[in-house]
């Protein structure tokens, strides 16, 4: 196995060992709106008093260039333990346009109509009455297997259990938004009446989970909404209703009735775990640095992973770079910046790093900045097109020169049969276009394989499989020309003549009690810290650099 392989493989088996459930694949949770997602859940933890406001805090201090913060209540949200079982909850529509919500005791009902619905799927069904919800009348609802209700329109199962999904996405009944498998037992059935519609899921299967959850969603003509609870053993979920397509949210106690007089979504965010809420690490971190950073990379003492089952991600705080798959935008100022920083990783606990740099994970994330975005207007039946995988990763079967943002390094054995050779060693000559370090004309052409096939090992490798070497395949050789990202895209603006090429970067160490920052961790990172400078240089062939003390 090669280094980059067996340093991913390594960090996978320390997450899993101590995660909800194992990542089957690359754990990295950078999404695109990971900056409104994340000052959404801020907006949660600080109304849900699950984090103390900064008092007079003391200030942090800076040792070996990393910035120690330590939690005072205002970095660690608190945990928020599922407490609904055997209750009843009737939502009622308040003066506001928003629901009131009545706790009561409750049961649930008999099952009606099995819905055969399978792991990540869902139904839709015709409701018997025009249901009124949040002031729209809805005669259609979509059942998923994963605890919720969409009402007029669908939503792609796949996209996480997260705060943000439930407050953008369609009209929601959450009733418990979380990963649930019926593959493994229980069912998901339905009762129609001119009154009401009763959907019961019984006896679900947490996804990855032993456990079982049973719960029930009663639509009533007249508007009013219950969800019931019987047993439920899954440690994650949100309960609450949305009307979509808004950050408007308000954050409830469900079990105490509250708030009341709420207008938009109102939501309950259950986690057995504390979580740091990086939005405050950030300007707590502001209140004694100068903005002088372009990325912030954030270390925790302990596990603290607001994104559970993933191992780190990037937020993208700002953009003003044309011609790289990202809009324009700037949260900078809700960041505590003044306007320099741009992008925000969380690498989590620092203790798998005593002995490993992990640089390959580092430099993933760092590079989520610009990366992977860009497109080629080429027929494909992919959502993400033909160079990317999954949203903001390479193709599996795109040759990548062994990307650390995923593909592979792909050589063509003999004609039409191809083979990856290795993975995750530098940011490719595309990557370094799209991040300003390159001109179009530096770019040699690449390729990607459509249509492979005779996959040796004979597993089912998909464009958004995990970078791995040794696999090989049949398939079509298709060129790409940096012209053809270019068309799509229209160009890289700033250029690399002019698009900056040096970057400052800030580390930070977030302790508290429990997980201080004992000279072992404090060491690792800074070891970290000084190495990132060498191997970011490295893996931009020379061409970028990073500034990553402390002024
Ligand atoms: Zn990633």
């Amino acid at each position: 196995m090669s280094r980059p392989a067996l340093v991913l493989a390594f960090l996978s088996l320390a997450l899993s060992a101590s995660a909800d459930t194992i990542p089957s694949d690359w754990p990295c949770a950078t999404e695109p709106d990971g900056s409104p997602a994340m000052l959404a859940l801020h907006r949660y933890w600080a109304g849900r008093s699950g984090l103390a406001s900064t008092r007079g805090w003391n200030p942090g201090r800076d040792q070996d260039g990393v910035a120690i913060l330590e939690d005072q209540g205002d970095l660690v949200a608190a945990k928020n333990p599922f407490d609904l079982q055997g209750r009843l909850l009737r939502f009622v529509p308040n003066a506001t346009g928003g629901y009131d919500v009545l706790p009561a005791a409750g049961a649930l009902g008999p099952a009606g109509t099995s819905l055969d619905l399978g792991t990540g799927s869902f139904r839709e069904l015709a409701l018997p009455f025009a249901f009124p919800f949040f002031g729209n009348r809805q005669d259609r609802v979509f059942v998923y297997a994963d605890g919720h209700l969409t009402l007029g329109v669908n939503e792609e199962p796949g996209g996480g259990w997260s705060l943000a999904r439930v407050l953008t996405g369609p009209p929601r009944v959450a009733a418990l938004f979380t990963s649930l498998d019926p593959s493994r037992g229980g069912g998901i059935s339905v009762r129609l009446s001119a009154q009401a519609a009763v959907f019961l899921w019984q006896e679900l299967p947490g996804g990855g989970q032993i456990n079982r959850n049973s719960f029930q969603v009663t639509l009533l003509a007249s508007g009013e909404i219950e969800l019931a609870y019987g047993q439920v053993e899954s440690p994650t979920a949100i309960v609450g209703l949305a009307p979509g397509r808004s950050w408007d949210f308000s954050p409830a106690d469900l079990s105490s009735g509250q708030p009341r007089g709420a207008t938009g979504a109102l939501v309950e965010r259950f986690s057995q775990r504390e979580e740091l809420d990086l939005v405050s690490t950030l300007r707590r971190f502001y209140r004694d640095h100068s903005d002088a950073y372009d990325l912030v990379v954030t270390y925790t003492g302990r596990p603290l992973n607001p994104s559970p089952g993933s191992l780190a991600f990037e937020i993208n705080v700002q953009n003003q770079a044309s011609g790289i798959g990202l809009p324009a935008f700037d949260t900078a100022r809700d960041w505590g910046s003044a306007g320099r920083l741009e992008s925000i990783v969380f690498m989590d606990s620092v203790d798998p790093y005593l002995e490993l740099d992990g640089f390959e994970v580092l430099a993933h994330e760092a590079g989520h900045r610009w990366l992977a975005n860009a497109r080629v207007r080429t027929p494909s039946n992919s959502p993400h097109g033909v160079l990317q995988g999954s949203g903001g990763h390479w193709n599996f079967f795109l040759d990548s020169d062994a990307s650390l943002l995923g593909g592979n390094d792909i050589v063509e054995r003999s004609p039409g049969r191809f083979e990856t050779v290795d993975i995750a060693r530098r940011y490719s000559p595309l990557d370094q276009y799209l991040m300003g370090l390159r001109l179009p004309e530096e770019v040699p052409s690449f390729f990607y394989v459509e249509g492979a096939d005779d996959l040796r090992p004979n597993r089912a490798y998909k464009p958004s499989s995990g970078s791995e070497p040794g696999v090989s395949f049949t398939g079509v050789r298709r060129e790409v020309h940096i012209e053809d990202v270019i068309a799509a895209m229209g160009p890289r603006l700033p250029d690399a003549t002019r698009a900056p090429h040096v970057f400052r970067v800030a580390f930070i160490l977030v302790e508290d009690a429990k997980a201080p920052a004992t000279p072992a961790r404090l060491a690792a990172l800074a070891r970290i810290r000084r190495g990132f400078e060498g191997y970011f240089r490295e893996a931009t062939d020379g061409r970028g650099g990073v500034i990553t003390t402390l002024p």
